[in-house]
């Protein structure tokens, strides 16, 4: 297909209660690497005035951190029709990028370091609970292996080597999953918990991060996969992206790892 005939809907969850930690740096980097290729882009914020049937236009989703309090607020607005949308075309496979705090909210519940249990979605089986207000937040960067299948083949068959990803984390809650598969395997970092080794959960095409960084534009090879996800699933014929020249994420993936003492992990720049 003619990359000028095509169109994609960003829908970016919670714009002004769930921005807190950079990640609208998700949705400007889909949002350019889908123009840069010629495709037109709609980015929609998605809020307390949005009704389900907005929802039901979004080809892919972006939901940010936020604090425990607004959190709240999100998932008070969050319920009947609007919450059946979302978990439909989540269970649909429209493609996601959740960070952290949205997380938390499609699992099976957060408990905030005060207050009472907030109930998730219920879509990803899991739970998240902060140790209370004393407890040590999990800050810094951190670098995952993508484990969770078929993501981690697709991924590795676009980037011709083992799909790593460098973020930062910032979060006080603790994620523990259940029958979810894990989105990747620590490296270095907390990742959902800092004790078993897992970061993020991957359920049919929606990817749950600790990570922001903001996430994609540091690891740019996801932003394509969500794209590529979004206009397959829109067109219903697989679409392929013209590559992009990626050589700045590349020089800054590589300083971080060096950074971390990681560089086993350099890769020579590749385009994705
Ligand atoms: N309030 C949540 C926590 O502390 C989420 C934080 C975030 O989104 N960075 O775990």
């Amino acid at each position: 297909m003619n990359p000028e005939q095509l169109e994609l809907t960003i829908g970016w969850l919670y714009p002004t209660l769930m921005s807190t930690y950079g990640d609208r740096g998700n949705a400007i980097c889909l949002q350019k690497r889908a123009e840069w290729r010629g495709i037109k882009v709609q980015v929609l914020s998605l809020d307390q005035q949005t009704t389900a049937e907005q929802l039901h236009q979004v080809d892919i989703f972006v939901g940010g951190g936020a604090q425990d309090r607004q959190q709240e607020i999100v998932m008070r607005d969050l319920r009947g029709i609007k919450a059946e949308m979302l978990r439909a075309k989540i269970d649909a496979g429209t493609p996601g990028v959740f960070t952290c705090g949205s997380p938390q909210l499609l699992g099976h519940y957060y408990e905030p370091a005060l207050g009472q249990r907030i109930e998730g979605l219920g879509l990803l089986d899991f739970v998240s609970k902060h140790p209370g207000p004393d407890a040590r937040r999990c800050i810094g960067n951190v670098v995952f292996e993508v484990t969770a299948s078929p993501l981690a083949q697709e991924l590795e068959a676009m980037l011709g080597t083992k799909p790593v990803v460098i973020g930062f984390e910032n979060h006080g809650g603790r994620t523990y999953l259940g029958k979810v598969q894990p989105l990747g395997r620590v490296i270095k970092g907390y990742g959902n918990n800092g004790e078993d080794g897992m970061e993020g959960a991957f359920y049919r095409n929606a990817i749950a991060t600790y990570s922001h960084g903001p996430l994609l534009p540091k690891n740019p090879f996801i932003a394509d996969w969500l794209l590529q996800k979004a206009l397959t699933q829109r067109y219903q014929t697989p679409v392929s992206l013209q590559p992009l020249d990626d050589t700045l994420a590349q020089q800054a993936r590589a300083a971080m790892l060096k950074r971390l003492a990681l560089t086993n992990l350099v890769q020579e720049p590749v385009n994705c």
